[in-house]
């Protein structure tokens, strides 16, 4: 998940109180691994902490390389390296996060900092190269982008290579199920503001007759669609246009272009609207 840029100077604070509280608490305790990109904070048990030091560079590596940022290796050094918290177990993570209980991970983008809890294989697998593909994407691209949640959460899944590797296959039976979303909706969608017990209202992709429905569905169908979507629209413009073209497209939304411009000045002559970018997506699926 995200932890989004805090807004107002009540959240900032209120963020800081809870931040200041749950670090104290471990102020003493808290001993540092230091990589090029990462120092790795940890409480207790260093083989563990050394693992999640090691797999952070690959991964930071890995991902730059595959989302086409060919300068990425110049970034997070020194005193920019990116702080990685792994605090004792879930109680005390969830404390010091003040994140909901579900929560297993964050990236907090404005101190550069990823939470976690030790001897999670979440962590080790998921988690690491998600939240770090979050502050890589947001890095690359700013805050004042018109970049979609959808976008940012595509991407983070996109490096997964356990959800890279199904996630076809998964957007498959969802089609076939007329159960996908229409990316217009998915591009308003603020899916941070859906709760599990909500009911959602969304619009399908068009049918065979080119209508679309208007669906009723529960808050944690609608969050699992979601995600998989996200990241299956990512998963097809980078497999079926190439990193090139998708730094590209990250770069004029980052310089200020609305969605759909980035689209046509990226893929142009291919995609030139949102509605493009659905039929050809849904071409590439089926
Ligand atoms: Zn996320």
């Amino acid at each position: 998940m995200i932890k989004s840029p805090i807004r107002t100077l009540t959240g900032l604070l209120y963020f800081f109180y809870f931040f200041a509280c749950a670090t104290a608490s471990f102020a003493q305790d808290w001993q540092k691994l230091s990589g090029d990109h990462f120092l790795v904070y940890f409480i207790q048990d260093e083989s563990f902490a050394k693992e999640i030091s090691y797999r952070a560079e690959n991964y930071y590596v890995r991902i730059a390389s595959d989302l086409g940022y060919p300068r990425y290796s110049e970034f997070w050094t020194w005193d920019k390296r990116v702080k990685i918290y792994i605090y004792p177990d879930r109680a005390s993570y969830l404390k010091a996060s003040n994140q909901p209980t579900w929560s297993q991970g964050m990236a907090d983008y404005t101190n550069k900092q990823i939470l976690s809890y030790a001897h999670s294989q979440e962590l080790v697998d998921s988690i690491l190269p998600h939240e770090i593909a979050h502050l890589i994407f947001r890095d690359f691209v700013g805050f004042k982008a018109a970049a979609p949640v959808w976008l940012d959460e595509g991407v983070a899944q996109w490096a997964e290579l356990s959800k890279r590797e199904i996630v076809k296959a998964v957007s498959k039976d969802l089609l076939a199920s007329g159960s996908l979303f229409s990316v217009a909706d998915m591009v308003n969608l603020d899916i941070r503001r859906v709760a599990e017990g909500d009911t959602i209202q969304i619009h399908s992709i068009r049918d065979k007759e080119g209508n679309r429905k208007l669906l009723s569905l529960n808050g944690s169908i609608v969050v699992r669609t979601y995600y998989i979507e996200a990241v299956s629209l990512v998963e097809f413009l980078i497999s079926r246009f190439g990193g090139t073209i998708f730094t590209d497209f990250c770069r004029q939304l980052r310089d200020g272009k609305s969605l759909e411009e980035a689209l046509r000045f990226a893929y142009s002559t291919r995609i030139n609207s949102i509605e493009e970018l659905e039929k050809l997506w849904l071409e590439y699926l089926a």
